[in-house]
């Protein structure tokens, strides 16, 4: 049969050639043909108690799941299959299936079937991606609902012996966890997208992952040699030999980098001449702090809340937001924690909250701006990081500051907060840090009055370059002209470091910038104070500013900083890498 290429969406980065593994699963997906149950009470008890044995053994079943994954993958990914199991006890959700069995007199099956699809369809119907991809999550329990009614055991796939490349419609969540990266060393599936769990999971497993690969996936036999290019997206399905042998050397000069990266992962970063430079990472939930440090992370550089209000069908009160964060701030061990106030709307939806849609969402109503005009909200936030800046080093960020009198304000409702809490009793660090991100041109134009203020910043790149160049950053029509190398952005960064020094302050930087080799000599050069970047990213940026020298590197920011387009910038710094023998 003929070679076939594959273009999906790269999702988990690495090489590897392996022999197909076709798996199908069934899906809750397609309601069964309607039927009635039989007259009388007794039936409907029947079908209830069906019902109710299935939800027992699918709760065992992720139960069983969780402790696996704990142990395995750490708490964080635990996480996805224990919010499964929660949802379980969801009042919308098991409570409904029972009330069409008794409502609509219909077998458990379609009670099932129906719910789940009502409800993965709320998700599915919502702007932000993350949130459509959780409709994953929630048929992939209405499959094991379904399995457990008909008493069927879930094939699983830890049976996997051989090295394969597993090939699916889609990947739950709970499948992928299963998996013993050993063996499955790659995976393709013909939905999914970027910030769906599976790719997620893809990644901490280090298996190399392309989604999204759409019906081509169908001209896959059992068995086939597939070669995955997990960055690139690309497979090649029975490749010819030259082909097949080119991957096999990718796939093994890969796992030299990987191991070799592991091991700068777990050292402190320290450039050439000796400068000790700190480094951060940015986390979305508690446990991935503890996963973070275990990755070598010399702190949190950004927690980004919203995610423990998004992933939450309400919002979470003061408690739950404290454990959180203390969880973090513990996991850090007395390094900092630096805690950003929820940065909703942009692409950032949350449901609860009932936000009237916009046509400039990046523009409009979002982060501080909610914070400030919902006060109610900042201060249970506010409330809740500054009782956990009792157990660690935690400091409080807030997003999307365009003006003193936004910060002034926000740290006036963080005062009041600290009054309250000190008339109750309530514990907290007095010397609490409060900073900024500076991710709107307008904070970086006037850093230096923000400077006599704040007690840092940190350079939200990711926004910084979006508002500056007028790019937005979720538009494939115009990435192009998206670049942090746009000397424009170069001297609103230079700006606002130096204006935080002249003041006495430091200067973080929490966007994606942080976490590019390349942009690391400049960065050092500029006198940037702290980096923080996916904990995915700390080794390469280890091994990058090992080879750096700091004055070398001032010299090349000062004439980086006189060049006139993002593609000079590029040259200069590449050049400059490839004659310290470290080009990418
Ligand atoms: C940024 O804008 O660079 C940033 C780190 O914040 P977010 O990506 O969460 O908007
Ligand atoms: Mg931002």
């Amino acid at each position: 049969m003929d070679t076939l290429y594959l273009q999906g969406i790269g999702v988990s980065e690495g090489v590897r050639i392996a022999p197909a593994f076709i798996h199908r699963r069934k899906e809750a997906g397609g309601a069964p043909a309607p039927a009635e149950l039989p007259g009388g009470p007794e039936a409907i008890r029947a079908e209830l108690s069906r019902l109710g044995e299935a939800k027992r053994r699918c709760a065992l079943q992720l139960e069983e799941l969780a402790a696996k994954a704990a142990e395995t993958l750490g708490e964080d990914q635990a996480g996805i299959v224990t919010g499964q199991r929660r949802l379980l006890d969801d009042p919308a959700f098991y409570p409904k299936m029972e009330a069409w069995v008794q409502e609509k007199r219909v077998p458990a099956e379609q009670a099932v079937a129906g719910i789940v699809e009502q409800v993965a369809g709320v998700f599915e119907a919502m702007s932000s991606d993350y949130m459509k991809e959780r409709a994953a999550d929630i048929r992939d329990i209405g499959g094991r609902l379904l399995n457990a009614l008909a008493a069927k055991e879930d094939r699983g796939l830890s049976a996997i012996t051989e090295r394969v490349i597993l090939v699916a419609d889609d990947l739950a969540p709970s499948d992928t966890i299963q998996l013993d990266p050993e063996r499955v060393v790659g995976l393709i599936t013909r939905a999914g997208g970027a910030t769906s769990h599976t790719a997620i999971l893809a990644r901490s497993l280090g298996i190399a992952a392309v989604v999204g690969a759409g019906s081509a996936i169908d001209g896959i036999a059992d068995g086939d040699l597939i070669a995955v290019d997990g960055a690139a997206g690309r497979c090649i399905v029975r490749p010819s030999e030259a082909e097949a042998e080119q991957s096999r050397l990718r796939m093994e000069e890969g796992e030299r980098e990987r191991a070799a990266l592991a091991r700068y992962a777990a050292r402190p970063a320290v450039t050439a001449d000796g400068t000790r430079v700190e480094l951060a990472a940015n986390i979305g939930t508690a446990a991935e702090a503890k996963a973070a440090a275990a990755q070598g992370a010399g702190g949190v550089g950004l927690f980004r809340t919203e995610f423990l209000f998004m992933n939450a069908p309400a919002m979470p009160g003061e408690e739950e937001q404290f454990r959180a964060y203390r969880e973090a701030a513990a996991a850090m061990d007395g390094r900092p924690v630096i805690i950003r106030t929820m940065d909703i709307g942009g692409d950032k939806a949350l449901p609860y909250l009932d936000l009237p849609r916009e046509d400039n969402p990046f523009l409009g109503y979002r982060a501080i701006r909610i914070g400030l005009g919902r006060q109610d909200l900042l201060k249970v936030q506010l409330r809740a990081v500054l009782r956990a800046s009792a157990f660690g080093n935690v400091k409080v960020m807030f997003p999307m500051i365009s003006g003193l009198q936004e910060w002034r304000e926000a740290k006036g409702v963080l005062e009041e907060t600290k009054e309250e809490l000190r008339r109750s009793g309530a514990a907290f660090d007095e010397r609490i840090e409060a900073g900024i991100m500076v991710e709107v041109p307008s904070a970086a134009v006037m850093a230096g009055a923000f400077a006599r203020e704040v007690d840092f910043f940190s350079i939200g790149t990711n926004d910084l370059v979006q508002y500056t160049l007028a790019v937005d950053r979720m538009n494939d029509k115009v990435a192009y002209l998206y670049d942090y190398f746009h000397p424009a952005v170069l001297q609103l960064i230079r700006q606002v470091i130096e204006a935080s020094h002249r003041a006495g302050k430091w200067t973080g930087m929490c966007g994606g910038m942080a976490g590019d080799p390349l942009a690391a000599p400049l960065l050092l050069g500029l006198g940037l104070d702290e980096w923080s970047m996916e904990a995915g990213r700390l080794g390469v940026i280890k091994k990058e500013l090992s080879a750096l020298d700091r004055e070398a590197c001032r010299s090349l920011a000062d004439s980086v900083l006189t060049l006139d387009t993002p593609h000079a910038v590029r040259q200069a710094i590449e050049e400059f890498r490839r004659a310290i023998g470290h080009s990418l």
